[in-house]
């Protein structure tokens, strides 16, 4: 949820109770919906929120979102809360995904992923390939490091453990490792991320570093390329 302190936007909302909950307790009016991409845990919550929502839901053009929606493409701005987003096509974990950036965010803009890139590993193929997902995490990557990674799971320790198989000798992965843990064992959450950070220790994100290239090999990727690298690594977390 992102707020002014009157109205609220929502990202990817799944159910609808916990924004209704959180909407009373701080006394907002629900102002928007951004959606990501189509699976239920996303937009299953849509229908209920429709009669307190003031405002759009946004979503992207390629995917069956709960209608009305207003269908966003890469390059598209949104002005949420006085502030623009800028759309972002991320195809791999759907084939219409999209992602929002925050614009004029300074150092430290907002990035809404969805499910494409979650901190220390990204989101299963379930439509695209390999390739799509590759272009999409690059592009990300390649956003400024203090950019604020906000996605749509806490997935952060699962995927840590898979990191730290692949690239066991990545001393800031293990810092982060601990530091995590330390974090949920207080019941805080680890996010946002980075991109920085993401890039240091995301090894879908490194998939052009000798140790992730290794752990890929070994695990039959067919080729050194990045992209037979990432298709092992996400073969060999499904299974994980
Ligand atoms: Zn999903």
């Amino acid at each position: 949820m992102l707020h002014d302190g009157t109205q609220a936007v929502v990202v990817d909302p799944g159910d609808a109770a916990p924004v209704l909950q959180a909407l009373k307790a701080q006394g907002l009016q629900l102002a928007g919906i951004l959606v990501t991409h189509h699976h239920p845990d996303h937009v299953g919550g849509i229908a209920a929120l429709r009669p307190h929502l003031r405002g759009p839901v946004w979503g992207p053009a390629r995917e069956r979102i709960p209608a009305p929606f207003t269908p966003l493409a890469d390059g598209d701005t949104v002005a949420v809360l006085g502030q623009a987003f800028e759309v972002l096509d991320v195809p791999g974990h759907t084939a219409g995904h999209i992602a929002y950036l925050q614009q004029q965010g300074g150092t430290a803009p907002l990035l809404f992923c969805g499910d494409t890139l979650f901190s220390a590993g990204c989101g299963r193929l379930f439509e695209g390939t390999p390739a799509q997902m590759h272009r999409s995490l690059s592009r990300l990557a390649a956003l400024p490091s203090g950019t604020r990674v906000c996605c749509t799971h806490e997935y952060t320790l699962s995927n840590l453990k898979f990191a730290a198989a692949v690239e066991p000798g990545n001393l800031q992965r293990a810092q982060y490792q601990a530091q995590c843990e330390e974090r949920r064992a207080q019941g805080l959450p680890t996010l946002p991320s980075s991109i920085g950070l993401e890039r240091q220790i995301n090894p879908f994100l490194r998939c052009e570093t000798p140790e992730v290239m290794a752990a890929a090999r070994a695990q039959g990727a067919v080729g050194e390329d990045a992209v037979s690298v990432l298709a092992a690594l996400r073969e060999w977390k499904n299974r994980f």
